[in-house]
């Protein structure tokens, strides 16, 4: 069977696989993932054709917290002749759907990132050569993607355009602000982006709206919040950015972010606490619950072992104390290219949460 491939983050290979199978087992479809550590994806198998096809009518990436990117693989070429890799796959692609558009791709560890000058080379000959030949076309209802292991060695397969992301290797490349307080800052940045619809970012960051940083110092998240025309609250006993401060467009608290609760409900909570992750979790659990917030967007810190049951226990926490208050929600989680040992969580509250 032809594997589906699913990148992740280098050392959450099996986090990455626990997870995919999770996804196959609640749609009642039964394979096996081969994981190799550090190598930054994980293959799966399907036992059997009709089950793999089933699967790749069903997989969006927005419901993969591990996953940066995902295929379904088609063809695997070795040794592939170094003065032209471009026929051997033409001909591979003689053979598939057509697609819109192509990645050519390399992983995130240690050896793939020795092929990303190379794939950023050998993109635009391939592109045009795809092209020539009527392989790639508007109308292409999928995204075709070259996965260099090595120079010589590839994996090429098709995601539909939807459910897949535009970017290769799925990491969205932030430049990271010079006047922001610290580098986190782009982890925010990219959850926004990544977690929330533009339709709820506009909603979320009018200028005016109220945030509330929990964790907030120095103030990189803050920076994000401000840098988007919020008016800050921002909750801790360090010290924050001086430059920061004097954008009066934040108040700072030298209090518990366990404890401290807005007067009135505020449009964006963000929270990036080093705490137990059912802690956090059930923090914006209250804040959700009492329509404090309307908008939530924080990182569970995961040192243990077993990352996608911790991270599925507290999701599932929220969710439940959400559904037992009758509250209607939207979630998202990813693990995204700034985050480490950690998620970023987005939720969304449907019901909208009115000012006093
Ligand atoms: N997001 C910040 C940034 O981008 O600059 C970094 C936050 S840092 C990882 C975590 C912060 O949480 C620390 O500054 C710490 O003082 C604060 N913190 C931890 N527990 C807290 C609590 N119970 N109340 C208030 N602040 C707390």
């Amino acid at each position: 069977q032809a594997p589906f491939i699913f990148f992740c983050r280098p050392g959450f290979e099996s986090d990455c696989a626990a997870e995919v199978q999770a996804i196959a087992t609640a749609h009642d479809l039964a394979g096996y993932a081969n994981a190799q550590p550090e190598t930054g994806y994980v293959r799966y198998y399907m036992f059997d054709q009709s089950s793999a096809e089933e699967f790749f009518g069903l997989l969006d990436l927005v419901d993969i917290i591990f996953a940066r990117q995902w295929f379904w693989a088609k063809a695997e070429l070795e040794d592939m002749p170094l003065d032209d890799r471009i026929s051997p796959i033409i001909d591979i692609c003689s053979e598939l759907s057509s697609a819109k558009n192509v990645l050519v791709e390399h992983l995130d560890s240690g050896d793939g990132r020795e092929l990303s000058k190379f794939c950023k080379k050998f993109s635009t000959p391939l592109t045009i050569s795809l092209e020539k030949q009527n392989l790639i076309q508007e109308e292409g209802e999928f995204r075709l993607h070259v996965l260099f292991l090595a120079n010589d060695h590839c994996l090429i397969g098709l995601s539909p355009l939807e459910c897949s992301s535009p970017h290769k290797g799925g990491i969205l490349r932030l430049k990271a602000p010079k006047d922001a307080p610290s580098r986190s800052t782009l982890k925010l940045d990219e959850g926004i982006q990544v977690l929330i619809s533009r339709k709820q970012q506009k909603d979320a960051f009018r200028l005016g709206n109220t945030g509330v940083d929990l964790g907030a110092a120095p103030g990189g998240w803050t920076y994000q919040l401000v840098e988007r025309g919020l008016q800050v609250s921002a909750i801790d006993n360090g010290p924050m950015d001086k430059k920061l401060m004097a954008t009066e467009h934040v108040e700072h608290f030298k209090e518990n972010a366990f404890t401290w609760l807005p007067k009135k409900p505020v449009n964006v909570l963000v929270c990036d606490m080093v705490e137990k992750p059912s802690l956090v979790a059930n923090l914006m659990a209250e804040w959700l619950e009492g329509s404090h917030t309307q908008h939530a967007i924080f990182n569970l810190k995961l040192p243990m072992k077993k990352r996608f049951q911790e991270v599925a226990d507290c999701i599932g926490l929220i969710c439940e104390r959400l559904e037992d208050a009758d509250l209607d929600y939207f979630w998202q989680a990813k693990h995204l290219y700034h985050d480490r040992e950690e998620v970023t969580v987005y939720f969304r509250l449907k019901t909208r949460v009115t000012p006093n």
